[in-house]
């Protein structure tokens, strides 16, 4: 399958209210396992993208803590960070 224009202008469309940040820490290198196909797969700009078909199971990885994390929506951290101060 060829990368079209539209495919790369839906990667940039990404809404910061639908970007998952560590709970912790609140670092955007939060990563699920997943089950993805195994030969549907696209390099775009140098990035390998994999159809996702399913999560594997509710298992959450932060790079930065390194360990599991509990994901939340971005803005919702941001909220929770306000009332803290
Ligand atoms: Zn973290």
């Amino acid at each position: 399958m060829m990368t079209t224009k539209k495919m790369i202008e839906d990667l940039k469309k990404q809404n910061p209210r639908d970007i998952w940040v560590c709970k912790e820490c609140g670092s955007e290198e939060v990563e699920e396992k997943v089950w993805a196909s195994m030969n549907d797969i696209h390099i775009l700009n140098g990035k390998t993208y994999q159809l996702i078909l399913d999560s594997a199971d509710d298992s959450f990885w932060c790079t930065r803590c390194g360990k599991n994390i509990e994901p939340v929506a971005f803005d919702k951290y941001i909220k929770k960070g306000d009332k803290n101060e």
